[in-house]
């Protein structure tokens, strides 16, 4: 065999992989699945509302770092285990599954219970953290590099297929371009690659992809139009005062709107928004 990607291709499960997340949810089925919450989890009241946002906005999945990969060691660097615990507490309040970074595989005793475990831009290429993920055969969420093409995050899942866990869901985060209009280039494009070459789930992060709350929904729409099986997205109920990635937060009325506005072009591209099941007959609401 080559070197090249080979257990993750499409011709090697043509039907595709859907990744359970909990009872009657999956990501890569028909359902198109929104993840969201904040970039960190401050504090209990901060995630707490957040987790009320999310739950009534229909979101199935609440996201929030407590292990967070900061730029600079000046910033806010997250709570860690007693961040996971919060974050824990305040999603089954609503009966929402949990996303959230494992930083290296010494954080995992307090991963405990999430149902999603993210492996982050910057550490794709982490071969001894995609080893000990693939050995946990649990769920991961993989982040593209953002400098890394797109034969290399093929590759980088490959580690964890190749180590026992196929449970692997890609994610499109924007890459390192010149533009400075925006904080990253959301690769649309590689969205539609990926879901052609490979049989995993692909979902789109459209914040961390523009750095920027008026362009997420616009990009949100045009994430699912293009075929992506979910979103990533931050929401934080005070923007204004979050410790990181203010500015690309939604505020809790946005992630209302945007799911409103998924529900045609989901439609138009032949599936449905994943809504929880009280509220699948209430279309629009
Ligand atoms: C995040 O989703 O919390 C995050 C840090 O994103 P990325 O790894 O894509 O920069
Ligand atoms: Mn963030």
């Amino acid at each position: 065999m080559n070197g090249g990607p080979h257990l993750v291709l499409r011709e090697s499960r043509p039907e595709g992989t859907q990744v359970p997340l909990g009872a009657g949810l999956a990501v890569g089925g028909s359902p198109f699945v929104v993840m969201a919450g904040p970039c960190a989890v401050e504090d209990a009241a901060q995630i707490a509302d957040a987790s009320a946002a999310v739950a009534n906005a229909g979101c199935p999945v609440l996201r929030g770092g407590a292990f967070k990969p900061r730029t600079s060691p000046y910033s806010f660097q997250g709570l860690g285990a007693a961040g996971v615990r919060l974050l824990l507490e305040a999603a089954a309040t609503h009966g929402l599954a949990v996303v959230t970074e494992v930083l290296e595989p010494a954080d995992l005793p307090a991963l405990e219970g999430v149902a999603l475990l993210q492996i982050g831009a910057r550490n794709m290429q982490n071969f001894a953290l995609l080893k000990a993920l693939a050995r946990l055969r649990r769920p991961v969420l993989l982040k593209r590099g953002p400098a890394a093409t797109i034969e290399e995050w093929l590759l980088a899942a490959e580690y964890l297929l190749d180590g026992g866990n196929d449970q692997v869901i890609l994610c499109e985060r924007g890459i390192r371009g010149f533009e400075p209009s925006t904080r990253n280039t959301l690769d649309l494009a590689a969205v539609v690659i990926a879901k052609q070459r490979t049989h995993l789930p692909v979902i789109v992060d459209p914040s961390h992809a523009t750095g920027r709350r008026e362009l997420v929904i616009p990009l949100s729409l045009a994430a699912a139009a293009a075929g992506a099986d979910g979103l990533l997205v931050e929401v934080h109920p005070r923007p204004a005062e979050a410790l990181s990635d203010g500015a690309q937060a939604l505020l809790p009325a946005e992630l209302d709107e945007l799911m409103r506005r998924l529900i045609p072009v989901v439609a138009g591209v032949g599936r449905e928004l994943w809504r929880p099941p009280a509220r699948r007959r209430a279309v629009g609401r």
